[in-house]
This record gives C-alpha cells, structure tokens and sequence, in this order.
C-alpha cells in the first residue's frame, strides 16, 4: 500500500520512460511540466494529456510506416479528384467506398478504363483511406507483381513473396491488361487471386474489357476462373471520357492581357 509520495528522482523517472518506450512521454515532459505549472490542471488531467499525445504519437508512426509499406506511387485522395472531369463515376460511389464496408466484407473493386481517366489515383485514393483508418495495403504493378514472381521462382522463394502480399489487408493490383502472364505467370496469379478470395480484398484496374482478359492469362480457362473468384464479390467501376493527363498538358497556358 503506497502511503506517500517520495520525490521525483529526475534521472530516474527519464531511465523509467526510456525502459518503458514512453518516447514522447520522455520529450515532451519538461514543456508540459511547465505548462502545467502554469494551467494547474488536476493530476488525473495532467497524466491523462501525457498518455493522449504518447499514444497519438504512437499512432501517428504506426500510419507513417504503413503508407511508406503501401508503396504508392504517387499521395492523392478523394479530395484531390476532380469529379466535374470525371463525371462517368459518381462522387457519391467513390464516397461510399471511402467508407471500407468493402474491406471489411472481404469485398474486391475493379476499375477500368482506357489511359490517363483516373483509375490509379482513385484506387490509391482509397487505399491512403485504409492506411489512415489502420489497414495494411500494398500496391503493385502486375508488371512489378510478374517480376517479383519471376524472381522469387528464380530463387524458390515464391511462398514466400506470396504470403508477404497476403499479409495485407488490401492488395492494389494496378494495370493488368499490359503484362501478358505466361503459364507458370498465369498460374502464379491465378494462386494469388485464389488464396485472396474471401480472405483479402483487391482493388484491380486494369484497361482492358472483361471479355478481353483471356489474353492476359496463358489459357482463357485460368482467366475465366480468376474472373469468377475476382467478381464474386466486387464493385465494378467503368470509368470513361478523356485522359486528363493529355486534356492538362493540351490546355494553352493562359493569356495575359496585352
Ligand atoms: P489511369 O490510371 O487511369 O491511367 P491516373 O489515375 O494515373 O490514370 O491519372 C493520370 C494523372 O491524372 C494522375 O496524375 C491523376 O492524379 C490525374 N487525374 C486523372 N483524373 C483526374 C481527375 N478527375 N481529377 C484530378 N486528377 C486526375
Ligand atoms: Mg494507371
């Protein structure tokens, strides 16, 4: 039974923080001593604050590494998408997805669409959604996703590079359509879609039409199986229009009054 309060041994109370990982705790000790001399909040107020921005702090890291982890190509969201450009999806629906029900529910999207209309920013835009609301992502190029495959085959770790991939949460499987898979390729993706089904969610984009995916793979009976477990449960998003990369850099720069 603790009956009274020895006085702080400031050295040690710093070797206790440090022994407890309490980083934060540890640095922002000496400004919030001071400003709690000042303010005399309660001792329950006092500790409280120190705990909220540790475990802030902690979070804050946690997301840092994951989006690093993710390995986007590029940072944009929702709010950076021009949905008056776009206007072949509707806000609305890229909203409602921003909300993970799909994660959630082991649920898959697929994004098509010809070059330049948005498909990788909005997957990506959904996946710095699941990073921020705590899920690990990984992003992948099938071009990246065959030469990692290739490679691992290479040294016989391809187990292993697949079970690393289906550690995430959400797997973002960006441009199928221009990598053609040949049949240890075809077979490979077809484990990773197989083993992801029900377990893990996708999103997809990819440029080509549903009925053209037979080229992808090295037989139209491994496309039309990895179809079936890939739209089992997906949302399908068919975005159309021009490519706003080329309509931006067509765009004159503007005129200066004479
Ligand atoms: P896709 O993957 O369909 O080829 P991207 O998503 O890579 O196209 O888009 C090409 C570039 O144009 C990216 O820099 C992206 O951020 C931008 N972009 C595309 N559509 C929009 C849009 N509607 N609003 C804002 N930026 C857009
Ligand atoms: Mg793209």
């Amino acid at each position: 039974m603790i009956r009274t309060i020895p006085p702080v041994d400031r050295e040690m109370l710093d070797h206790g923080l440090r022994r407890l990982k309490l980083r934060r705790m540890r640095q922002d000790l000496d400004d919030i001593n001071e400003l709690a001399l000042q303010e005399e909040p309660s001792y329950m107020d006092f500790l409280g604050y120190l705990v909220a921005r540790e475990v802030e702090g902690r979070e804050n890291t946690q997301k840092e590494l994951r989006l690093k982890a993710a390995r986007f190509p590029f940072y944009r969201t929702l709010d950076d998408f021009d949905f008056s450009f776009q206007n072949s999806v509707s806000q609305q629906t890229l909203r409602d997805l921003a909300q993970l029900d799909f994660l959630r529910t082991r649920e898959n999207i697929v994004l098509l669409g010809p070059p330049g209309v948005g498909k990788t920013h909005l997957a990506v835009a959904l996946g710095i959604e699941a990073v921020n609301q705590g899920y690990r992502v990984q992003f992948i190029t099938a071009q990246d996703l065959a030469d990692q495959l290739y490679g691992a085959l290479a040294d016989g770790t391809v187990s292993q590079a697949m079970n690393k991939l289906l550690r995430n949460d959400l797997i973002i499987l960006d441009e199928l359509g221009y990598v053609q898979f040949d049949a240890t390729g075809s077979d490979h993706l077809f484990q990773l879609i197989a083993k992801a089904y029900e377990h893990r969610s996708l999103i997809v984009t990819s440029n080509l039409d549903f009925q053209d995916w037979g080229r992808l793979f090295d037989q139209p009976a491994t496309a039309a199986a990895f179809l079936d477990r890939l739209l089992h449960h997906a949302h399908v998003i068919s975005l159309r229009g021009d490519s706003y990369r080329v309509r931006h850099r067509l765009t004159p720069p503007m005129k200066l009054e004479p």
